[in-house]
């Protein structure tokens, strides 16, 4: 057996680098960015057959966090939430700085890997990279809500999962992520065993619903859907208070985004 102390030391060598805009740790978005992966020509076989994947998982090390933090506050989302330990985050900050991060790859040419969603600065050292297996999947995990503080950040994040569900940006997954963000004001964290869902409307819009919440059918009960090409109407509920969200239609592409609720939607609450 081997002894595994703490003076058990790995020795790591970087198969690449991110190229990408994000030249302050700072300005990195939490949802990621598109960036560019150099693999180093040593590594290139290592990429053969790799666009038969859509999706990666790449692990990089965050060569600029710091490494002496065991508990942290996730103050780039929520600088009101209370303190985590470092292994209970995805925090830059940790003993050893490795990054996961779920990446869509877009295109590869030779050594080079475009990706989306890579939450890494430029010059980031890449260690390995993974590919994301469907049986992977956890659709309905148990996690705590890390809450972004501002409204905007949440719907970029809404945005980001209701692609990687539902995979094209159509009107309903814009409309989808506006009515998530509405019941996320109201009830707080939406795949929240206690909060139903009942959606009238087209299967996109139910898809991207469906996406966000994580309502499953069965087990436990969470989610209705009737078919209706007519209209575009999402129900929540939770502890006795009902959310009924009707879309006023029809709406432009640009509404999406800055109209109020008021102007997208009628809005009914009950307790
Ligand atoms: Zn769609």
């Amino acid at each position: 057996m081997i002894a595994c102390n703490e003076n058990y030391m790995i020795t790591l060598k970087p198969v690449g680098i991110v190229m990408s805009d994000y030249k302050d740790v700072d300005r990195v978005p939490v949802t990621g960015g598109n960036c560019l992966i150099e693999i180093f020509p040593e590594y290139k076989d290592g990429l053969l057959r790799i666009e038969e994947n859509s999706h990666l998982w790449i692990q990089s090390w965050f060569h600029k966090a710091k490494r002496d933090i065991l508990k942290t506050v996730p103050g780039k989302v929520n600088s009101n939430l209370p303190e985590y330990g470092v292994f209970s985050l995805r925090a830059f900050s940790r003993p050893n700085p490795i990054a996961l991060s779920l990446v869509r790859l877009k295109r590869v040419k030779d050594n080079l890997l475009w990706v989306s969603g890579l939450d890494a600065v430029d010059g980031t050292p890449v260690l390995d990279i993974k590919p994301y297996y469907e049986q992977e999947i956890v659709f309905s995990p148990v996690t705590p809500y890390i809450r972004p503080l501002k409204r905007e950040m949440r719907q970029k994040i809404f945005m980001k999962q209701a692609l990687l569900h539902h995979q094209e940006k159509c009107n309903e997954l814009l409309l989808g992520v506006r009515m998530a963000l509405l019941a996320d004001d109201h009830f707080g964290q939406l795949n929240s065993e206690e909060l139903k869902l009942t959606v009238n409307g087209p299967p996109c819009l139910a898809d991207v619903l469906q996406g966000l919440s994580n309502a499953r059918l069965a087990n436990p009960p969470r989610f209705r859907y009737n078919e209706n090409n007519e209209m575009r109407q999402s129900i929540w509920e939770k502890n006795g208070g009902s959310l009924k969200i009707t879309a006023k239609l029809p709406v432009t592409y640009d509404e999406f985004f800055y109209a109020d609720d008021h102007q997208l939607f009628i809005i009914e609450f009950m307790e």
